[in-house]
């Protein structure tokens, strides 16, 4: 389901009404670098489907999860970081520090990452 939502700026990166550095997408997702990157890999894993956040998935919503799961898998084997390792995380709401309201995963990548974050 391509997502809906006219004002979301993922949802139009999504359709392709704002330019991104695209890596991944199918029926499911859409990866695209990060426009600030925190590492020299910084790519964000989003659904097609405007979700709020974690959140905001339903049961209906599963298979999405699934998919971010192997985006991930695929991107960190195909651009050479599956080895070496990398963080795959989502923020919800204040205490996460969620910013864009749109279902997101961070793919961290290229250096070692401090733990437990800020
Ligand atoms: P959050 O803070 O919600 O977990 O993550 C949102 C991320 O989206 C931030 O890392 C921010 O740099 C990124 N971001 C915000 N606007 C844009 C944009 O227009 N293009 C791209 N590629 N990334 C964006
Ligand atoms: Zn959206």
């Amino acid at each position: 389901m391509i997502s809906t939502m006219t004002d979301c700026i993922f949802c139009r990166i999504v359709r392709g009404e704002i330019p991104s550095q695209t890596v991944y997408q199918n029926e499911w997702v859409t990866a695209f670098h990060d426009i600030a990157p925190k590492a020299p890999v910084h790519i964000l894993i989003v659904s097609n489907k405007h979700l709020s956040g974690p959140l905001g998935v339903e049961e209906t919503d599963a298979p999405i999860i699934g998919e971010i799961a192997l985006a991930a898998n695929r991107i960190a084997r195909q651009l050479g970081f599956a080895a070496n390792g990398f963080r795959l995380v989502a923020n919800e709401g204040h205490d996460g520090s969620q910013s864009v309201a749109h279902l997101h995963f961070h793919l961290l990548a290229g250096r070692r990452l401090g733990w437990p974050p800020g």
